[in-house]
């Protein structure tokens, strides 16, 4: 079931309206939330990154944070999601319908669609890693809002593809952003380098976890940029976002990072970042 502009429908049911601005510019915003054995994961930071999102494009959400959380629940509830299941939970919201025109109508009312589905972790390509291309980050300036405009990011993962690789490391004339869908971690000396939350990439929920638990750890974390030849002379690297979890990258363009195999700083944040789920789903 989903749940589109106020109603529950079926899937083949659901229908957008021509006029719909997240239709027809990308105008409107999103998160994606995982829910593990049945228990949403981090969906307060999911949900101040909805409104801080909402608020950068200029855009009043009319829900409070309690009728969201009511919303993810009975979406997972009318998904049959249940305290076994993993899962993922997907929002968006757009700026609503009105005539095409380019600027933000004054009367505009947005609308929320959810849909809930069961996903399984990406367990096995966590513990061999995967591969990665460089290529030059051609999506616009505010990366750090979430929104639904996604054709950059889908040609850049389209680009890795068509390579052999799995995903797509970002750069600007030389220094590396993020990935298509997810940010960028590198290890040198068993420090953490990777790009600083501003303008140039989403500040993802799965960094922040990823970062505070390595200080907490004692394991140095540096939040500053650095260049693509950094990167290939790194020991160790790897993605994080919410449904790749912390995902090492063996091989850049072509080439083994380290070893070419899963490092020991990326074992010990993935283990640390599992005892931090479990934590977080027995609460
Ligand atoms: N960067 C980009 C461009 C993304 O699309 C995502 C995934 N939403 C991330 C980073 C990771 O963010 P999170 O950890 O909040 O999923």
């Amino acid at each position: 079931m989903l749940y589109v502009g106020g109603k529950w429908v079926e899937e083949g049911e659901a229908a957008v309206h021509p006029e719909d601005r997240g239709y027809n510019f990308g105008d409107g915003i999103y998160e994606v939330v995982r829910i593990y054995k049945g228990k949403m994961y981090q969906w307060d930071a999911h949900l101040t990154r909805l409104y801080r999102s909402a608020r950068e494009i200029k855009m009043e959400l009319p829900w409070s944070a309690e009728e969201l959380s009511t919303l993810a629940h009975q979406l997972m509830e009318k998904n049959n999601i249940t305290e076994n299941d993993d899962a993922t939970l997907y929002l968006q919201v757009s700026r609503g319908v009105s005539p095409r025109v380019h600027d933000i109508p004054a009367e505009s009312k947005p609308v929320i669609m959810g849909f809930a589905r069961h996903k399984a972790r990406p367990l096995a390509d966590m513990k061999k890693g995967q591969s990665a291309q460089l290529i030059e980050d051609i999506r616009w300036l505010r990366c750090d809002i979430k929104t639904l405009n996604l054709l950059g990011a889908v040609l850049v993962k389209q680009y890795a593809k068509d390579k052999g690789a799995q995903d797509s490391i970002l750069h600007r004339d030389g220094i590396v952003t993020e990935c298509s869908s997810a940010n960028l971690f590198a290890v040198k000396n068993g420090a953490l380098y990777t790009h600083p939350a501003d303008h140039l990439i989403l500040n993802g929920i799965t960094r922040k976890v990823v970062i505070d638990l390595a200080k907490e750890n004692g394991i140095t974390v540096n939040e500053e940029a650095f260049t693509t030849d950094f990167l290939k002379q790194a020991d160790e690297v790897f993605l994080t976002s919410t449904t790749a979890e912390i995902m090492p990258l063996v091989s850049v363009d072509g080439q083994p990072v380290g070893e070419g195999t899963v490092g020991p700083v990326s074992l010990k944040l993935q283990e640390l970042f599992e005892q931090h789920i479990n934590a977080s789903v027995l609460v």
